[in-house]
């Protein structure tokens, strides 16, 4: 038996969710068994939790969109029992059972090993989140982005993904200008590396001129919808746009005009199916990037038990930094 966070659907459509024992021959298949350590919140997850069961089609289910422990059973040559794993995104929590449980099973093809320098517990305050914001300043590099072109800037900034963008970025010389709609983060902003904060309000308007200012040299977005369509209005010329996010909006009110005559580029960013060779390069990059101390105060701990509360906050947009969760 293992313990997990089992959410369930009634014949009204209710879902609701509960930490139960569950049997092992209830997992689902796959070539490698985890004992899970610890696992984290992201927007998804905050989905699959609340009302309806969001992404989730096939009841009870297991959420947890990501995890990290040790093997405990492989019939893979690449993963021994106790070697140390993580797992983000391939739709597992979604489409399949997750993270929220002290046991998971998965195919190893979806792992890849807990990078050197992290622990379990770490890599879990990265999570998918963290690991999206590396793959989105990876990209605006590979677009040309340098310190010296200019400001850059983070919407949706005290959330996860936003959070741990403007410490990697604020680490590799950056600076960053931080969006919030939280004025009370500005401390925790600030000591994450962020150079000056920008309200919410500031860029929630709709875009009304198609170009304005040439301001941002690269900008991580997080929010999408309207301030996405402003932001692509601000970019200097040739700079990117990493969009990874719609905490804000799903629609994207523009026009094609910063594209036609500023060059600016949209760089769409997806982790879930990301092929192993990036996601071991962002790793990577993570473990040498991201300040540990930076990492730490963005956690805030949690157990299995504070999850349907918690998934309820995110979609409110009311969770700071990055949630980790000790599963045991
Ligand atoms: P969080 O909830 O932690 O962060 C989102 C932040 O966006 C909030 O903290 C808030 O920041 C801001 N925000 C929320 N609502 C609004 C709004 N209506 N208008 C403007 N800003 C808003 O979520 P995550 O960081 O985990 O995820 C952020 C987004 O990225 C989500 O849409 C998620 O689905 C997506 N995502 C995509 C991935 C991919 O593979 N492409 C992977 C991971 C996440 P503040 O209070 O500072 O304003």
């Amino acid at each position: 038996m293992f313990r997990a966070l089992v959410v369930e659907k009634d014949a009204d459509g209710a879902t609701s969710a509960s930490v139960q024992d569950v049997a092992d021959d209830r997992l689902p298949p796959g070539d490698v068994t985890v004992a899970v350590e610890y696992s984290t919140l992201n927007y998804k997850d905050g989905l699959c939790l609340g009302a309806g069961g969001g992404l989730v089609r096939v009841w009870p289910h297991v959420p947890g969109i990501d995890f990290a422990g040790r093997v405990l059973a492989s019939d893979d040559a690449r993963y021994a029992p106790g070697d140390a794993v993580v797992l983000t995104g391939w739709r597992v929590g979604e489409a399949q059972w997750g993270g929220y449980a002290t046991r998971a099973r998965v195919k190893a093809d979806m792992l890849v090993p807990l990078p050197a320098g992290l622990t379990t517990r770490q890599a879990m305050a990265v999570g998918t989140a963290g690991f999206t914001a590396m793959l989105a300043v990876m990209a605006l590099e590979d677009h040309g982005l340098t310190p010296d072109k200019g400001e850059v800037l983070v919407t949706g900034a005290a959330g996860g993904v936003g959070s741990v963008a403007t410490a990697i970025l604020a680490h590799l010389g950056y600076s960053v200008a931080a969006v919030t709609g939280r004025p009370e983060t500005e401390d925790y902003l600030r000591g994450l590396g962020a150079a000056r904060l920008i309200a919410r309000a500031e860029l929630a308007e709709t875009v009304k001129r198609p170009l304005e200012a040439e301001t941002w040299a690269g900008c991580v977005d997080a929010v999408g919808g309207a301030m996405l369509a402003r932001v692509l209005g601000q970019m200097k010329y040739g700079a990117s746009v990493a969009a990874v996010g719609l905490a804000g909006g799903a629609a994207l009110p523009a026009t094609v005009v910063p594209f036609l005559l500023r060059g600016v580029n949209l760089l769409g960013i997806d982790s879930v199916m990301r092929p192993t060779p990036d996601r071991l390069r962002a790793w990577d990059r993570i473990a040498r990037d991201l300040p540990m101390a930076k990492l730490e105060a963005m956690i805030r701990p949690a157990t299995l038990a504070d999850l349907p509360g918690l998934g309820a906050d995110i979609l409110q947009g009311a969770v700071q930094g990055r949630v980790v969760v000790d599963v045991n």
